[in-house]
């Protein structure tokens, strides 16, 4: 198996970031400005410009929503959540989606309740980026489970394991960098708004895969207890 441990050097470069996201976001619009010049020039416009016109603008739609995510305008809000109905939600949410696609989840969690201290829709997301991906390497579909351990008292540790493509080693070492993707339509910012979200929460994200067989991402979370909590009431809506 082979690993990638996460890479915060990675999301701290911002400014390499934003010139990504200038260079990604001016291709299509470039595209699309070629277009309506032509068409203004010509008064000739076929079905195939406006096809591409509208694929290059939910381009630049899904790369901005993608960023959007981090840079919420309304303030994050960070409350004590059970990880067991986060991840509920996130699979009702993707369920259609996998079905769609012959895909199936199984799903493990522990009866009783495992608290995190988080912003529940950004560590949705994080599931949803994670789910996404290893639906997306599954081509002709097959399982995917998703596992919530609670075993450590210190953490939560919920391992998302598909059987799908799997990645190369040499793949998997630029896994996480802004718009890094093998997808025809991929952005490649998902590992790497993964990465920045989990990093914020004190948690971990480590991917092992092995080409052929699969993927295992894994993501820890510091936890707290019922007992901690009561004591500490008014105290877990940080706003920042
Ligand atoms: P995107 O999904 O838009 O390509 P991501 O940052 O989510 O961007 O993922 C980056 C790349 O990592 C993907 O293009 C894919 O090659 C690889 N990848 C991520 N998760 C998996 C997985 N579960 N199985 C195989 N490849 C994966
Ligand atoms: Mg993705």
């Amino acid at each position: 198996m082979e690993e990638l441990l996460r890479r915060s050097e990675k999301l701290t470069m911002v400014g390499q970031l934003a010139a990504g996201v200038a260079h990604e976001i001016r291709n299509p619009l470039t595209t699309l400005r070629g277009f309506l010049q032509m068409q203004q020039r010509a008064k000739a416009i076929n079905m195939s410009h406006t096809d591409l016109m509208l694929s290059e603008l939910d381009r630049i739609n899904l790369i901005v929503s993608e960023f959007l995510i981090l840079a919420k305008p309304q303030a994050v809000h960070f409350q004590v959540k059970d990880v067991r109905f986060t991840l509920g939600d996130v699979i009702s949410l993707l369920d259609s989606e996998a079905h769609l696609h012959n895909i199936e989840f199984e799903v493990h969690f522990p009866q009783d309740s495992v608290l995190v201290h988080c912003e529940e829709n950004q560590l949705k997301q994080v599931f949803i980026n994670v789910l996404k991906n290893a639906m997306e390497a599954m081509p002709v579909g097959g399982r995917i489970t998703l596992r919530l351990d609670s075993d450590c008292p210190k953490h939560a540790v919920i391992t998302v394991t598909d059987e799908g493509v799997g990645i190369s080693k040499e793949r998997l070492k630029k896994i996480g960098e802004p718009f890094y993707t093998n997808k025809e339509k991929g952005t490649g910012l998902g590992i790497m708004i993964t990465q920045r979200i989990i990093e914020a929460h004190q948690g971990t994200l480590v991917i092992e895969s092995e080409i052929g067989q699969g993927t295992v991402v894994t993501v820890t979370l510091p936890r707290i207890h019922a007992e901690a909590e009561q004591g500490n009431i008014g105290d877990n809506d940080i706003v920042g």
